[in-house]
Protein backbone atom coordinates (compact mmCIF):
# COMPACT_ATOMS: atom_id res chain seq x y z
CA UNK A 1 0.00 0.00 0.00
CA UNK A 2 1.11 3.59 -0.74
CA UNK A 3 1.82 5.90 1.41
CA UNK A 4 -1.40 8.59 1.88
CA UNK A 5 -0.34 11.95 0.72
CA UNK A 6 1.08 13.87 3.47
CA UNK A 7 -1.21 17.55 3.14
CA UNK A 8 0.13 20.67 4.91
CA UNK A 9 -1.09 23.34 7.23
CA UNK A 10 0.52 26.25 5.08
CA UNK A 11 2.86 25.80 2.28
CA UNK A 12 4.42 29.60 1.29
CA UNK A 13 7.13 28.03 -1.28
CA UNK A 14 4.97 27.78 -3.97
CA UNK A 15 3.81 31.20 -3.80
CA UNK A 16 7.25 32.89 -3.15
CA UNK A 17 9.11 30.65 -6.50
CA UNK A 18 7.56 33.13 -9.12
CA UNK A 19 9.29 36.15 -6.96
CA UNK A 20 12.47 34.60 -6.63
CA UNK A 21 14.44 37.60 -8.94
CA UNK A 22 12.48 40.30 -6.82
CA UNK A 23 13.43 39.13 -3.97
CA UNK A 24 17.26 39.01 -5.28
CA UNK A 25 16.79 42.48 -6.34
CA UNK A 26 15.83 43.92 -2.93
CA UNK A 27 18.64 42.17 -0.77
CA UNK A 28 21.07 43.18 -3.09
CA UNK A 29 19.22 46.86 -2.80
CA UNK A 30 19.24 47.10 0.48
CA UNK A 31 23.21 45.77 0.99
CA UNK A 32 24.48 48.63 -1.87
CA UNK A 33 22.49 51.39 -0.28
CA UNK A 34 23.14 50.06 3.69
CA UNK A 35 19.56 51.06 4.00
CA UNK A 36 18.67 48.32 6.94
CA UNK A 37 16.12 50.21 9.15
CA UNK A 38 13.41 52.26 7.76
CA UNK A 39 15.02 53.56 3.90
CA UNK A 40 13.41 54.16 0.86
CA UNK A 41 12.25 50.28 0.51
CA UNK A 42 10.24 50.82 4.02
CA UNK A 43 8.86 54.25 2.95
CA UNK A 44 7.67 53.20 -0.34
CA UNK A 45 5.71 49.70 0.70
CA UNK A 46 4.30 52.40 4.10
CA UNK A 47 2.76 54.32 0.84
CA UNK A 48 1.13 51.72 -1.35
CA UNK A 49 0.07 50.08 2.11
CA UNK A 50 -1.93 52.94 3.28
CA UNK A 51 -3.34 53.39 -0.18
CA UNK A 52 -4.14 49.42 -0.85
CA UNK A 53 -6.02 50.08 2.79
CA UNK A 54 -8.23 53.79 1.47
CA UNK A 55 -6.36 55.50 3.96
CA UNK A 56 -3.62 58.46 3.81
CA UNK A 57 -0.88 57.02 6.56
CA UNK A 58 0.68 54.10 7.18
CA UNK A 59 3.52 53.15 9.31
CA UNK A 60 5.48 50.70 8.88
CA UNK A 61 6.54 48.95 12.59
CA UNK A 62 8.22 45.68 13.91
CA UNK A 63 5.28 43.53 14.56
CA UNK A 64 1.39 43.10 14.34
CA UNK A 65 1.66 43.22 18.26
CA UNK A 66 3.69 46.74 18.69
CA UNK A 67 1.14 48.00 16.44
CA UNK A 68 -1.71 47.68 18.27
CA UNK A 69 0.74 48.77 21.38
CA UNK A 70 1.61 51.75 19.57
CA UNK A 71 -1.79 52.73 18.26
CA UNK A 72 -3.27 52.26 22.14
CA UNK A 73 -0.17 54.75 23.19
CA UNK A 74 -0.81 57.03 20.24
CA UNK A 75 -4.58 57.36 21.68
CA UNK A 76 -2.44 58.34 25.18
CA UNK A 77 -4.68 54.73 26.31
CA UNK A 78 -3.61 53.28 29.29
CA UNK A 79 -3.48 52.73 33.31
CA UNK A 80 -6.92 53.27 34.42
CA UNK A 81 -8.51 52.84 31.26
CA UNK A 82 -10.70 50.11 29.93
CA UNK A 83 -10.07 48.43 26.38
CA UNK A 84 -12.71 45.64 25.24
CA UNK A 85 -11.24 42.79 22.76
CA UNK A 86 -12.96 39.54 21.98
CA UNK A 87 -11.69 36.35 23.59
CA UNK A 88 -11.85 34.90 20.88
CA UNK A 89 -8.77 36.23 19.68
CA UNK A 90 -4.91 35.35 19.09
CA UNK A 91 -3.61 36.39 22.60
CA UNK A 92 -1.66 39.54 21.24
CA UNK A 93 -4.40 41.38 21.37
CA UNK A 94 -4.77 41.61 24.64
CA UNK A 95 -1.19 41.59 25.50
CA UNK A 96 -0.99 44.61 23.63
CA UNK A 97 -3.92 46.15 25.92
CA UNK A 98 -1.78 44.95 29.41
CA UNK A 99 1.56 46.39 27.60
CA UNK A 100 0.31 49.77 27.77
CA UNK A 101 -1.19 49.12 31.81
CA UNK A 102 -4.87 49.11 30.09
CA UNK A 103 -7.28 46.46 31.71
CA UNK A 104 -8.20 44.44 28.94
CA UNK A 105 -12.18 43.24 29.19
CA UNK A 106 -13.00 40.35 27.15
CA UNK A 107 -16.17 39.70 25.73
CA UNK A 108 -18.25 37.24 23.48
CA UNK A 109 -18.35 36.63 20.03
CA UNK A 110 -21.59 35.56 17.27
CA UNK A 111 -21.84 32.19 17.10
CA UNK A 112 -22.12 31.56 13.72
CA UNK A 113 -18.87 34.12 12.19
CA UNK A 114 -17.40 33.42 15.81
CA UNK A 115 -16.76 37.44 15.55
CA UNK A 116 -16.89 40.20 18.19
CA UNK A 117 -20.47 42.59 17.71
CA UNK A 118 -21.83 45.83 18.70
CA UNK A 119 -24.30 43.43 20.70
CA UNK A 120 -21.41 41.62 22.89
CA UNK A 121 -19.65 44.94 23.01
CA UNK A 122 -22.17 47.23 24.25
CA UNK A 123 -23.27 45.47 27.87
CA UNK A 124 -19.06 45.56 28.28
CA UNK A 125 -18.89 49.40 27.97
CA UNK A 126 -18.48 51.47 31.15
CA UNK A 127 -17.21 54.90 31.76
CA UNK A 128 -13.70 53.74 31.76
CA UNK A 129 -14.01 52.25 28.35
CA UNK A 130 -11.56 54.51 26.49
CA UNK A 131 -11.70 51.51 22.96
CA UNK A 132 -12.87 48.46 21.37
CA UNK A 133 -10.50 46.22 19.54
CA UNK A 134 -12.63 43.98 16.78
CA UNK A 135 -10.69 41.27 15.83
CA UNK A 136 -11.22 40.59 12.10
CA UNK A 137 -10.74 36.65 12.65
CA UNK A 138 -9.54 33.94 10.45
CA UNK A 139 -9.93 36.75 7.51
CA UNK A 140 -13.54 37.83 8.01
CA UNK A 141 -14.31 41.66 8.88
CA UNK A 142 -16.69 42.13 12.10
CA UNK A 143 -19.98 43.95 10.93
CA UNK A 144 -18.39 47.04 11.38
CA UNK A 145 -20.98 49.77 10.65
CA UNK A 146 -22.89 48.66 13.89
CA UNK A 147 -19.47 48.53 15.88
CA UNK A 148 -18.61 52.49 14.65
CA UNK A 149 -22.08 53.61 15.99
CA UNK A 150 -22.08 52.41 18.93
CA UNK A 151 -18.52 53.44 19.77
CA UNK A 152 -19.40 57.18 18.34
CA UNK A 153 -22.49 56.91 20.31
CA UNK A 154 -20.12 55.95 23.63
CA UNK A 155 -17.68 58.10 22.97
CA UNK A 156 -14.76 55.35 22.31
CA UNK A 157 -12.66 54.17 19.66
CA UNK A 158 -12.20 51.46 17.66
CA UNK A 159 -8.88 49.75 16.88
CA UNK A 160 -9.58 47.14 13.87
CA UNK A 161 -6.64 44.75 14.79
CA UNK A 162 -6.63 43.33 10.96
CA UNK A 163 -3.69 41.07 11.29
CA UNK A 164 -5.31 38.11 9.26
CA UNK A 165 -7.36 40.43 7.09
CA UNK A 166 -5.60 42.28 4.58
CA UNK A 167 -7.59 42.75 2.07
CA UNK A 168 -10.65 41.79 3.21
CA UNK A 169 -13.94 44.17 3.07
CA UNK A 170 -17.11 44.65 4.71
CA UNK A 171 -19.78 45.87 2.68
CA UNK A 172 -17.89 48.07 0.39
CA UNK A 173 -14.97 49.36 2.79
CA UNK A 174 -12.19 47.88 3.29
CA UNK A 175 -10.18 46.95 6.76
CA UNK A 176 -7.88 49.54 7.71
CA UNK A 177 -10.34 52.18 6.64
CA UNK A 178 -13.13 51.36 8.91
CA UNK A 179 -12.46 52.29 12.41
CA UNK A 180 -10.02 55.32 13.80
CA UNK A 181 -6.95 53.08 13.32
CA UNK A 182 -5.78 49.87 12.39
CA UNK A 183 -3.22 47.07 13.30
CA UNK A 184 -1.37 44.85 10.99
CA UNK A 185 0.42 41.98 11.03
CA UNK A 186 3.52 40.80 8.44
CA UNK A 187 4.00 37.32 10.47
CA UNK A 188 5.56 35.21 7.13
CA UNK A 189 2.46 32.85 7.77
CA UNK A 190 -0.10 35.94 7.77
CA UNK A 191 -1.97 36.36 4.06
CA UNK A 192 0.88 38.96 3.39
CA UNK A 193 3.88 38.07 4.93
CA UNK A 194 7.82 39.33 5.33
CA UNK A 195 10.67 37.65 5.82
CA UNK A 196 10.44 38.30 9.73
CA UNK A 197 8.36 40.08 11.72
CA UNK A 198 7.18 43.20 10.56
CA UNK A 199 3.47 45.34 11.01
CA UNK A 200 1.93 48.24 10.27
CA UNK A 201 -0.45 51.11 11.62
CA UNK A 202 -2.82 52.75 9.30
CA UNK A 203 -5.05 55.44 10.31
CA UNK A 204 -6.93 58.81 8.41
CA UNK A 205 -5.65 60.77 11.56
CA UNK A 206 -2.32 62.39 10.58
CA UNK A 207 -1.76 63.58 14.04
CA UNK A 208 -2.25 59.96 15.31
CA UNK A 209 0.20 58.73 12.64
CA UNK A 210 3.02 61.26 13.38
CA UNK A 211 2.74 60.14 17.49
CA UNK A 212 2.63 56.14 16.57
CA UNK A 213 6.04 57.09 13.96
CA UNK A 214 7.59 58.82 16.65
CA UNK A 215 6.73 56.68 19.39
CA UNK A 216 8.37 53.55 17.46
CA UNK A 217 11.32 55.61 17.08
CA UNK A 218 12.76 56.75 20.20
CA UNK A 219 10.46 59.75 20.34
CA UNK A 220 12.05 61.39 17.79
CA UNK A 221 11.17 64.46 16.79
CA UNK A 222 10.12 64.38 13.03
CA UNK A 223 13.42 64.66 10.87
CA UNK A 224 15.87 64.79 13.86
CA UNK A 225 18.18 62.64 15.47
CA UNK A 226 18.56 63.39 18.85
CA UNK A 227 15.58 65.35 19.77
CA UNK A 228 13.25 63.12 22.21
CA UNK A 229 10.00 65.31 22.73
CA UNK A 230 8.59 61.85 24.14
CA UNK A 231 9.37 59.08 25.44
CA UNK A 232 9.67 56.52 23.06
CA UNK A 233 10.48 52.70 22.37
CA UNK A 234 12.15 51.29 19.30
CA UNK A 235 9.56 49.17 16.47
CA UNK A 236 10.39 50.16 13.15
CA UNK A 237 10.25 48.35 10.16
CA UNK A 238 13.38 46.87 8.40
CA UNK A 239 14.29 47.94 4.86
CA UNK A 240 14.14 44.27 3.17
CA UNK A 241 11.00 43.45 4.81
CA UNK A 242 9.41 46.95 3.55
CA UNK A 243 11.10 45.75 -0.15
CA UNK A 244 9.88 42.22 0.11
CA UNK A 245 6.29 42.86 1.46
CA UNK A 246 6.34 45.91 -1.81
CA UNK A 247 7.33 42.72 -4.28
CA UNK A 248 4.28 40.80 -2.48
CA UNK A 249 1.85 43.10 -2.36
CA UNK A 250 1.44 43.05 -6.21
CA UNK A 251 0.01 39.40 -5.81
CA UNK A 252 -2.01 39.89 -2.22
CA UNK A 253 -5.29 40.16 -4.45
CA UNK A 254 -4.88 37.11 -6.62
CA UNK A 255 -3.51 34.95 -3.65
CA UNK A 256 -6.46 36.16 -1.68
CA UNK A 257 -9.09 34.92 -4.66
CA UNK A 258 -7.30 31.55 -4.45
CA UNK A 259 -7.87 31.48 -0.97
CA UNK A 260 -11.67 32.19 -1.44
CA UNK A 261 -11.85 29.88 -4.37
CA UNK A 262 -9.99 27.25 -1.90
CA UNK A 263 -12.01 27.93 0.50
CA UNK A 264 -15.80 27.59 -2.02
CA UNK A 265 -14.34 23.85 -2.29
CA UNK A 266 -14.01 23.31 1.01
CA UNK A 267 -17.58 23.99 1.66
CA UNK A 268 -18.46 22.25 -1.05
CA UNK A 269 -17.00 18.99 0.03
CA UNK A 270 -18.21 19.76 3.27
CA UNK A 271 -21.45 20.11 2.82
CA UNK A 272 -23.47 18.17 5.07
CA UNK A 273 -20.61 17.16 7.08
CA UNK A 274 -20.51 16.95 10.86
CA UNK A 275 -18.00 19.42 10.96
CA UNK A 276 -19.67 23.26 10.98
CA UNK A 277 -17.58 25.26 8.92
CA UNK A 278 -17.13 29.64 10.24
CA UNK A 279 -20.37 31.08 8.13
CA UNK A 280 -19.13 34.24 6.45
CA UNK A 281 -22.22 36.48 6.70
CA UNK A 282 -23.46 37.71 3.18
CA UNK A 283 -21.99 41.42 3.49
CA UNK A 284 -18.44 40.50 4.64
CA UNK A 285 -16.29 39.71 1.95
CA UNK A 286 -13.38 37.43 3.92
CA UNK A 287 -9.59 36.70 2.46
CA UNK A 288 -9.93 33.04 4.65
CA UNK A 289 -6.36 33.06 6.60
CA UNK A 290 -7.53 30.43 8.28
CA UNK A 291 -9.95 27.89 7.30
CA UNK A 292 -12.18 26.93 10.57
CA UNK A 293 -14.52 24.40 11.69
CA UNK A 294 -16.10 22.98 14.50
CA UNK A 295 -16.09 19.75 15.27
CA UNK A 296 -16.81 16.56 18.01
CA UNK A 297 -14.15 15.08 19.85
CA UNK A 298 -11.61 17.33 18.25
CA UNK A 299 -8.20 15.93 20.06
CA UNK A 300 -8.96 12.92 18.78
CA UNK A 301 -9.99 14.31 15.37
CA UNK A 302 -6.56 15.96 15.40
CA UNK A 303 -4.57 12.86 16.33
CA UNK A 304 -6.16 10.64 13.83
CA UNK A 305 -6.09 13.36 11.37
CA UNK A 306 -2.23 13.36 12.19
CA UNK A 307 -1.72 9.65 11.81
CA UNK A 308 -2.86 9.75 7.91
CA UNK A 309 -0.78 12.82 6.76
CA UNK A 310 -2.97 16.04 7.19
CA UNK A 311 -1.60 18.57 9.32
CA UNK A 312 -4.41 20.46 11.60
CA UNK A 313 -4.15 22.92 14.05
CA UNK A 314 -6.53 24.85 16.44
CA UNK A 315 -6.76 28.66 16.18
CA UNK A 316 -6.66 28.95 19.23
CA UNK A 317 -7.26 26.98 22.40
CA UNK A 318 -6.19 29.87 25.01
CA UNK A 319 -9.40 31.67 25.33
CA UNK A 320 -8.74 34.74 26.33
CA UNK A 321 -11.13 35.31 29.45
CA UNK A 322 -9.32 32.54 30.81
CA UNK A 323 -5.62 33.51 30.95
CA UNK A 324 -4.41 32.83 34.19
CA UNK A 325 -3.15 36.66 34.42
CA UNK A 326 -6.36 38.48 33.72
CA UNK A 327 -9.01 38.53 36.75
CA UNK A 328 -12.90 39.01 37.35
CA UNK A 329 -13.17 38.24 33.51
CA UNK A 330 -16.82 36.96 32.45
CA UNK A 331 -18.36 34.41 31.87
CA UNK A 332 -18.28 34.22 27.99
CA UNK A 333 -21.05 31.11 26.63
CA UNK A 334 -20.41 31.09 22.84
CA UNK A 335 -16.29 30.67 23.34
CA UNK A 336 -16.46 28.28 26.40
CA UNK A 337 -18.95 25.62 24.00
CA UNK A 338 -17.04 26.80 20.81
CA UNK A 339 -13.22 26.65 21.65
CA UNK A 340 -12.98 23.09 22.56
CA UNK A 341 -14.66 22.18 18.75
CA UNK A 342 -12.14 24.70 16.58
CA UNK A 343 -10.22 23.13 14.27
CA UNK A 344 -8.56 24.61 11.58
CA UNK A 345 -7.83 22.76 8.26
CA UNK A 346 -5.09 23.54 5.63
CA UNK A 347 -5.30 26.82 3.76
CA UNK A 348 -2.62 28.46 1.75
CA UNK A 349 -3.29 29.76 -2.10
CA UNK A 350 -1.74 27.15 -4.05
CA UNK A 351 -3.09 24.55 -1.91
CA UNK A 352 -4.16 21.69 -4.81
CA UNK A 353 -7.84 20.48 -5.34
CA UNK A 354 -7.06 17.48 -5.25
CA UNK A 355 -5.40 18.27 -1.47
CA UNK A 356 -8.72 19.59 -0.34
CA UNK A 357 -10.83 17.19 -1.51
CA UNK A 358 -8.58 14.48 0.67
CA UNK A 359 -8.46 16.54 4.10
CA UNK A 360 -12.33 16.98 3.67
CA UNK A 361 -12.70 12.99 2.68
CA UNK A 362 -10.18 11.82 5.45
CA UNK A 363 -11.94 14.44 8.13
CA UNK A 364 -15.55 12.83 7.11
CA UNK A 365 -14.13 9.37 7.76
CA UNK A 366 -12.49 10.02 10.75
CA UNK A 367 -15.69 11.48 12.15
CA UNK A 368 -17.47 8.24 11.41
CA UNK A 369 -15.03 6.07 12.87
CA UNK A 370 -15.22 8.35 16.06
CA UNK A 371 -19.64 7.94 15.77
CA UNK A 372 -20.27 10.89 14.14
CA UNK A 373 -22.26 10.29 11.24
CA UNK A 374 -23.90 13.31 9.71
C1 LIG B 1 -0.63 37.59 14.25
C2 LIG B 1 -1.59 38.34 15.07
C3 LIG B 1 -1.22 39.41 15.89
C4 LIG B 1 0.21 39.73 16.23
O1 LIG B 1 1.06 39.89 15.20
P1 LIG B 1 2.63 39.63 15.35
O2 LIG B 1 3.16 40.28 14.12
O3 LIG B 1 2.85 38.16 15.38
O4 LIG B 1 3.07 40.31 16.60
C5 LIG B 1 -2.19 40.16 16.51
N1 LIG B 1 -3.49 39.85 16.39
C6 LIG B 1 -3.90 38.81 15.65
C7 LIG B 1 -5.36 38.52 15.53
C8 LIG B 1 -2.97 38.00 14.97
O5 LIG B 1 -3.39 36.97 14.24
Amino acid sequence: MSARQAVPFLDLSATHADLRAEFDAVWHDVVDNTAFIAGDYAARFEAAWAEYCGVDHAVGVANGTDSIELILRGMDIGHGDEVIVPSNTFIATAEAVVAVGATPVCVDVDADTLLVTAADIEPAITGRTAAVIPVHLYGQPCQMDAITALASKAGIAVIEDAAQAHGAHWRDGVVGSLGDAASFSFYPGKNLGAFGDAGAVVTKDAALAARVRSIANHGRADGEHVVHPLMGRNSRMDGIQGGVLLAKLAHLDKWNNDRRAAHVRFMDRLSGSVAVPVSEHPEAHSVWHLNVVQVPDRDQVIEAMGARNIDVRIHYPQMCHRHPSLEDQPELPVVEASTPRLLSLPMYPTIADDDIDLVCQTLNEVLAELGHHP
